[in-house]
């Protein structure tokens, strides 16, 4: 037999978390046709893998890369971090479905994960994996369908609930999204105009997810349900839906943000147990940093953002207004009211707004342009609207290890696909360096999780939520997605004053059979596609 490519005497993880073994891997048009000892046929290619690990191809269940993969295809900050696929659409934030009558209002809302504006020229999921796929992407991508863009889609940004009729629009056409190939449905809660929805839209929107067993996979917020503790509100929600509509849910990028309750992440675990044991399928994923990263205007109070940018811009252009803001914002952040630590708050990208200048918290940045913080964020936002970023020092490792070595988490980066030349910008380094992280500080330097485990948190138990069947795991007849990799010199390379950093220890990547990393290089193929749920 003659096979496109062979990769010689690797250890093989193949995704379970079960103890690898040693073998070739054979690939042939895109898909594996031999994991075993000694194969005997002849390969075009031969990749020779002698002390280092094959495993199959990253998936990252979080992440924002709906937009900065078409912009620039190469996917450069994934491939070199092992990463083949990525999920998209989280937090409510989707390019499709799009109503070009809403155009404005869907804009705004791509704005606010962080990539420069491109011309929407589709309207639904296969117009944008047309668009995808004629521009060519080095990654495959998993679709998830935004509840934001949802509700534009059909509403625009209005703060009441949806009419009947709209409700109904909402269920059609998330419902014509699936029926594309989107694996679930995201909701960003603390977001415009997601945070709109009362708890019975998502039900409603939930039971097409769950007619059709795709995944619901949600940014939760604060819901004060009666007689329960505060503190878990954020989780009510989401295990309310999962027993209301029968979906199953992913509760995304797990943390606690308030300082008084840091150290309490083994109470939250214990709860998605108890989810467990009622039969709800409820897991979550997190990301291995203590820290966050956001658009700062998912952080004013509330009526400041309603109605979307260019109504808080006119509303902030009123001098008494502005007034009423600034202390209202002073408060606190969230509907926790989380006390402000302004030097713990970094700017990552303000374009120099201002005389802003990206790498600088908002203690410094306001003392030097002679404002208050409060003032400062205000004037951001209004000039910035959603483009303005910030990474937010609220987090403890602590929790964040508890929730990554619990046994029903897998890792979600809620980074992107970027390239390395990001000029003077500082986003966030798990955008390079969340997988590698984990393998390097998490697996070998302390010891919190074996190799095995880590892997499947990446790859297979990843494939599994989405009900991903031909990928995330090395076996016979499933698609080529493979990183191989020095379990020794594999680590992240990505700070937060110089994010731009390529991981470490990551030697050759393919995807659907083809190298897209040979010696850590990028070939410069892009043999990646938008993919469909089964
Ligand atoms: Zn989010």
């Amino acid at each position: 037999m003659e096979a496109d490519l062979l990769i010689r005497n690797a250890t093989v993880f193949d995704g379970t978390g079960t103890p690898p073994i040693q073998a070739d891997l054979a690939v042939q048009a895109g898909r594996i046709v031999a994991v075993e000892a000694g194969w005997r046929g002849r390969a075009a290619q031969e990749l020779d893998a002698s002390g280092l690990i094959a495993a199959p191809g990253f998936l990252d269940i979080h992440t924002h890369s709906d937009m900065s993969l078409l912009l620039d295809g190469r996917a450069q900050s994934k491939i070199t971090q092992g990463v083949t696929t990525d999920v998209t659409g989280n937090c409510g934030f989707s390019p499709f479905p799009i109503n070009p009558q809403h155009m404005a209002l869907h804009l705004d809302l791509l704005a606010g994960i962080g990539d420069d504006a491109a011309a929407l020229t589709w309207h639904d999921l296969d117009g944008y994996r047309a668009a995808a796929q004629a521009r060519g992407i080095a990654m495959n991508v998993a679709p998830l369908v935004g509840h934001g863009a949802l509700r534009i889609a059909v509403m625009g940004v209005r703060s009441e609930a949806a009419t009947p009729e709209e409700l109904e629009a909402m269920r059609q056409l998330l419902g014509r999204m699936l029926d594309q190939g989107a694996f679930g449905m995201t909701t960003g809660l603390t977001y415009v105009p997601s945070r709109y929805a009362p708890t019975s839209e998502l039900v409603a929107l939930c039971e097409v997810l769950a007619e059709r067993q795709r995944l619901y996979a949600t940014h939760a917020r604060d819901r004060d349900l009666q007689g329960q503790d505060h503190r878990y509100g954020p989780l009510f929600e989401a295990l309310h839906l999962c027993r209301a509509a029968g979906v199953r849910v992913q509760y995304s990028h797990a943390a606690i943000n308030t300082p008084s309750e840091w150290g309490t992440a083994a109470e939250w675990t214990r709860r998605f147990d108890s989810a467990a044991e009622q039969g709800l399928d409820a897991g979550f994923d997190v990301y291995p940093y203590d820290a966050s990263s956001s658009a700062l205007t998912q952080y004013l109070p509330p009526w400041v953002v309603e109605g979307g940018v260019a109504v808080l811009r006119e509303r902030l252009s009123d001098p008494a207004v502005m007034q009423r803001a600034e202390q209202d914002l002073e408060q606190g952040w969230s509907a926790h009211r989380i006390p402000w630590l302004w030097d713990r708050v970094v700017l990552a990208r303000s374009d120099g707004l201002l005389g802003t200048v990206e790498g600088e918290n908002l203690q410094e940045a306001a003392t030097r342009l002679g404002l208050t913080p409060a003032r400062l964020v205000l004037d951001l936002c209004r000039e910035g609207g959603n483009r303005v970023m910030v990474v937010l020092f609220y987090r403890t490792e602590q929790d964040m290890r508890t929730f990554l070595t619990h046994p029903r988490s897998v890792m979600g980066s809620d980074g992107s696909a970027l390239c390395f030349d990001q000029g003077s910008r500082r986003p966030h380094p798990r955008n390079f360096g969340a997988s590698v992280r984990v393998l390097g500080r998490f697996v070998r330097e302390l010891g919190d999780l074996d190799l095995a485990t880590a892997i499947a948190k990446m790859s297979g138990r990843v494939a599994e939520r989405l009900r991903l069947h031909d990928r995330g795991r090395i076996a016979v007849g499933l698609a080529a997605d493979i990183v191989v990799f020095d379990p020794e010199e594999v680590a992240d390379r990505a700070t937060y004053l110089a994010p731009a950093r390529q991981a470490a220890g990551i030697r050759h990547v393919l995807v659907n059979g083809e190298a897209v990393l040979l010696d850590g290089s990028m070939t410069g193929a892009r043999p990646g596609q938008v993919l469909r749920a089964p």
